[in-house]
């Protein structure tokens, strides 16, 4: 299959496939191919808290494709096959498997205030944690016992999630940390891609600071979306600031049609 070829499908007769808090995904222009296109909705405390703030779809659709594109070129698999447009990439069709994967490096969010630990203390070593993918219960964090028992995940799949989960926080860590930021936690979703008979365990939606909790390593300043969980203003400041030390965007280049102008939703 030619993946280079330019879609020439306009826009308005595309199908939804889905709808998400911050994604759209559309049918894609070949069997098997969906476009993810990111959208500026930020979502907090399930859905309570929402608001559209401009640009943010743009940085993670470009951060989201370097990470990934990173990842395919060290046989890491995933499910991104290239960016489409500014808000647009073409991906593979997967079948997600219904659970978030958070790997830990540094304690924050839910396990500080769960365990009783400090932000910003060093984990004795990576801690992964599984999350049962359901917006009405709030995700709520299960365990291998009830991943299997519910067949979310067969034995030999969450080893293979586990085994995946580490090499992508190894890669993210050196990445991250070749730029100055800590790569405190981090979220990431799976599918199973089939090809013929075979299927295969592949890292799928997105990698972004809407997913991922990046810290300056000097000043500790947070660079992802806590900074709207906890109403500190300067998200998509933050998001241009990855996008420019990861070196996708120009010193003086601004996401297409951002500014800091916060839409309250
Ligand atoms: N996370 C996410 N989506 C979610 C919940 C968490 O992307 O629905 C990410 C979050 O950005 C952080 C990591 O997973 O990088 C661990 O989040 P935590 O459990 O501490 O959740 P929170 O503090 O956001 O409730």
């Amino acid at each position: 299959m030619d993946y280079n070829k330019p879609r020439y499908t306009p826009m308005s007769r595309r199908r939804r496939i889905y709808e998400g808090k911050a994604k759209v995904l559309y049918e894609g222009p070949e069997p098997g191919t969906l476009i993810q296109h990111f959208k500026d909705d930020a979502t907090a405390a399930g859905t309570k808290k929402h608001e559209v703030i401009e640009g943010k779809g743009v940085l993670n659709n470009r951060i989201s494709e370097y990470l990934f594109q990173r990842l395919n070129d060290i046989g890491v698999p995933t499910h991104f096959i290239r960016r489409l447009n500014m808000r647009e990439q073409l991906i593979r069709e997967v079948e997600i498997i219904p659970l978030e994967v958070c790997v830990r490096n540094v304690a924050a969010g839910s396990l500080a205030t769960r365990l009783g630990i400090e932000e910003g203390t060093q984990l004795p070593r990576s801690i992964i944690e599984f999350y049962y993918k359901n917006d009405q219960l709030n995700d709520p964090m299960v365990s291998e016992e009830h991943i299997t028992a519910f067949g979310w995940a067969t034995p030999q799949e969450i080893d293979d999630i586990m085994a995946l989960a580490i090499r992508v926080n190894d890669f993210m860590c050196g990445l991250f940390l070749g730029v100055g930021i800590r790569l405190v936690d981090f979220k990431m979703e799976c599918g199973r891609l089939w090809e013929n008979d075979l299927m295969r365990i592949v890292v799928a939606d997105e990698i972004s600071p809407d997913s991922c909790r990046l810290w300056d390593i000097k000043s500790s300043e947070k660079l992802d979306k806590d900074r709207f969980r906890r109403d500190m203003g300067g998200l998509l400041e933050a998001y241009t600031d990855v996008a420019k030390r990861l070196g996708i965007m120009s010193e003086n280049e601004r996401p297409q049609g951002a500014g800091p102008v916060l839409v309250k939703g």
